[in-house]
């Protein structure tokens, strides 16, 4: 069985093509600057050249078109037909309240990804767009929509709900939602297999650009640092997290800004970048701390600081905690950004192995074996979870 993963940012479409009887990637690649001026598409056959296309693409209809065509091509293509795709999964920002698992994508789940497009005002028309496209260039190709809320939708209503007004809950689902959904699944799911128990307590840590944390207790989540929106909750590469509401306030009177220019302030300039003044990029910001910047350690410092406050806030939410599990960029890559938040975690039990700890990028665990609560380094791949998930919503069909 052959899926097709696609990914819709608002310019961009990023895909992988699965081969799930072996869950092989037979070829991956992205396209950029899509309604912009220099389109251009990387294609990256498994086992064969890379090949860069520059060409003009109007829309996502054109951008799938070009995937399309890439994947059959003579020389760069894994497929002798399109026919050869069974499916399609989509990943799908906002799927609101409705959805608790990925569904097989009809009229209604159209209607309701554009109903929650004002919670996912960025991502959920470019998902839709990305849908119709796909819907379009594979007539009668079953697809999938996997939300990046779905997995958090097991939060107890005292997680989600927020201490505002009750009718804002009711009239504009305004309340705590979750993302990084599929990634918090995907690796709680392979920390279970590893500690060979359904039924446990897990932390999960995805730390990247974006970082979200979640409470996991026998396979559900019972609670996330991001919100309504992915704004909330720790420090990010580009975002503010948690700050106090007043804040917004304050910088509309005193620099006379407006609702917009605070939202792009408060998800563009701010995070590690915001403290720092250099860089998004927590490798760059390694290296300026180690050079003596003292904004680069500041930053670093708060980043961390936080995580370990919301480890220390899931582990009292669970009243315990088994393991705790490292993932995306940060996460599988900084020995330097896990040893500082472990190291504050001894009173839970956390013992750091300092050696295994050394490795990036790779599934290993890096708590000593005495260790009360074990950690975890899990590579996340969000996009074979949705594979699976089509996989599993549609193998009846094909
Ligand atoms: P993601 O959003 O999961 O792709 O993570 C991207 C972030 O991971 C980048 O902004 C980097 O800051 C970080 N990253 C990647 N590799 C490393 C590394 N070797 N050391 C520290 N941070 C890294």
């Amino acid at each position: 069985m052959k899926i097709l993963v696609v990914n819709c940012g608002s310019s961009s479409l990023k895909y992988q093509l699965f081969d799930m009887l072996t869950e092989e990637v037979l070829a991956k690649g992205l396209v950029e600057r899509i309604g912009i001026e220099g389109s251009v598409l990387t294609h990256k056959p498994t086992g064969k050249e890379k090949k860069i296309v520059q060409q003009t693409m109007q829309s996502h209809k054109d951008a799938i078109k070009m995937v399309l065509q890439m994947l059959v091509d003579p020389q760069y293509g894994v497929l002798s037909s399109m026919k050869e795709i069974d499916a399609v999964g989509h990943r799908v920002l906002h799927g609101g309240s409705k959805y608790a698992e990925s569904v097989i994508i009809d009229e209604k789940v159209l209607d309701a990804i554009e109903e929650f497009v004002p919670l996912g005002p960025l991502h959920n028309p470019a998902n839709l767009i990305g849908i119709n496209a796909c819907a379009e260039a594979l007539p009668g190709v079953p697809m999938v929509a996997v939300f990046d809320t779905a997995f958090h939708q097991t939060m107890p209503k005292k997680a989600y709900i927020y201490a505002i007004p009750y009718k804002y809950y009711e009239n504009n689902h305004i309340r705590k939602y979750g993302f990084h959904g599929t990634s918090h699944k995907f690796v709680s799911q392979r920390a279970a297999k590893l500690l060979g128990s359904e039924n446990t307590k897990l932390i999960t840590c995805h730390l990247g650009n974006g970082s979200s944390v979640a409470a996991v207790k026998n396979g559900k989540c019972m609670d996330t640092s991001m919100g309504l929106t992915p704004l909330d909750g720790l420090i990010m590469g580009t975002r503010s997290g948690t700050i106090d509401p007043a804040v917004i306030k304050v910088l509309a009177d005193e620099e006379h800004m407006t609702i917009n220019e605070i939202d792009n302030m408060l998800n563009k300039q701010s995070g590690v970048l915001g403290i720092s003044g250099i860089s998004s990029d927590f490798r760059d910001l390694e290296q300026a701390s180690e050079e003596g910047n003292e904004r680069a350690r500041l930053a670093l410092d708060a980043f961390d600081y936080k995580v370990v406050c919301t480890i220390g806030a899931y582990a009292a939410a669970l009243n315990g905690v088994d393991a705790i599990v490292f993932t995306a960029g940060v996460g599988e890559n900084s020995p330097e950004a896990r040893e500082a938040i472990l190291t504050k975690l001894t009173y839970l039990g956390v013992e750091l192995d300092k050696e295994a700890n050394k490795k990036r990028g790779e599934e290993i665990m890096i708590s000593t074996p005495d260790s009360k609560v074990k950690v975890f380094v899990i590579p996340t791949n969000e996009e074979l979870m949705i594979a699976m998930d089509t996989m599993n919503l549609t193998k009846e069909l094909i």
